[in-house]
């Protein structure tokens, strides 16, 4: 189906379900894959909370949704409602989209997978290397997770003394008794933790809010002396496309990427999952405005 006035009573549908949720990219961007693939499906957002989260995941069954992205506040709840867990899903604890199997319903964390394709779609093999990430939310959580069951052999986590900090001390026991890689977790307020740390990672990850509103040109990162140029540095942050640790990124020389790449891959995943397909990446990279700064 290539016009989506032409759905008719075979097109399928996927949700997105989350509150609030009708900010998303993810139905426009989902919509135009499944167009460009000339696939005759849909996704729509509805405004679910977790006080009918359960009756929205029934009616998945009930209605043979093809499945759903999940997002906040229901990532980390859904999964109860569900039969199956992906082993990823299980050990980040969260869940992003959901497949309708015959009405089997099965949870996949796609964040953490996204994250780690956008890296590989731009050559960064950080497999064996030491990588620095600031955050312990979910976000954080899923690309620490990810990149320790991909191979990563040793993650400094660093966050605020906040009520994640202790999320990230759970990150770390899981990574340290399920996976070959190494974890540890640092106050974020440590700045001489913080500049040892980065001075021998591959790659400096910002997994939290900072830049984004509303803390818009505000970063954790105390200056640029804490940068080599031979460090590659990422945001999960994607609006503004530019963000304060990014700018500062550049000034330091370093190669940087902001959180489109990571959007369009889970995106791409959650895709895969649902129709068997490969989303339209080139197509989909231009659809967007482009990915890498300066990659
Ligand atoms: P979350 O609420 O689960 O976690 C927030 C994190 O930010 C925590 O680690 C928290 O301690 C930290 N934080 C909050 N205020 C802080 C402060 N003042 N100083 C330092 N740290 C602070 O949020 P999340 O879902 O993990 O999202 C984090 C960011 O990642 C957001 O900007 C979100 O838009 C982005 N994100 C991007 C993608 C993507 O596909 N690119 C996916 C998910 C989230």
């Amino acid at each position: 189906m290539n016009d989506k006035s032409m759905i008719s009573g075979y097109t399928e549908l996927v949700g997105l379900m989350a509150y609030p949720i009708r900010h998303s990219n993810s139905p426009a961007m989902q919509n135009e894959a499944f167009r460009r693939a000339g696939i005759d499906c849909v996704q729509l957002a509805f405004e679910v909370d977790n006080s009918t989260l359960k009756d929205a995941v029934q009616g998945i069954r009930a209605l043979k949704l093809r499945g759903s992205n999940v997002s906040m506040p229901n990532k980390t709840v859904v999964g109860q409602y569900l039969d199956k867990l992906s082993p990823e899903a299980e050990l980040i604890g969260s869940v992003n989209t959901i497949v309708n199997d015959n009405g089997i319903l099965t949870g996949y964390c796609t964040d953490g997978i996204g994250y780690m394709a956008s890296l590989n779609d731009k050559g960064i093999d950080i497999r064996g290397k030491k990588i620095t990430v600031v955050g312990a939310g979910g976000a954080a959580t899923a690309i620490q997770i990810q990149a320790a069951l991909d191979g990563v052999a040793e993650i400094s986590i660093f966050n605020v003394k906040d009520k994640f900090f202790e999320v990230g001390e759970e990150t770390v026991c899981k990574i340290n008794s399920k996976t070959s890689c190494r974890a540890a977790i640092y106050d974020l307020a440590d700045h001489e933790a913080l500049r040892r740390e980065i001075a021998d990672s591959f790659l400096l990850a910002n997994a939290t809010g900072l830049g984004m509103k509303p803390y818009e040109g505000i970063t954790w990162l105390p200056d640029i002396s804490y940068l080599r140029p031979e460090l590659i540095v990422t945001d999960t942050v994607y609006a503004p496309r530019m963000t304060k640790f990014l700018e500062m990124a550049k000034e330091a020389g370093c190669r940087y990427m902001n959180g489109h790449g990571m959007m369009l891959f889970q995106g791409a995943a959650a895709f895969k999952l649902w129709t068997g397909r490969e989303m339209d990446i080139e197509h989909m990279k231009e659809w967007l405005g482009g990915i890498m700064e300066n990659g």
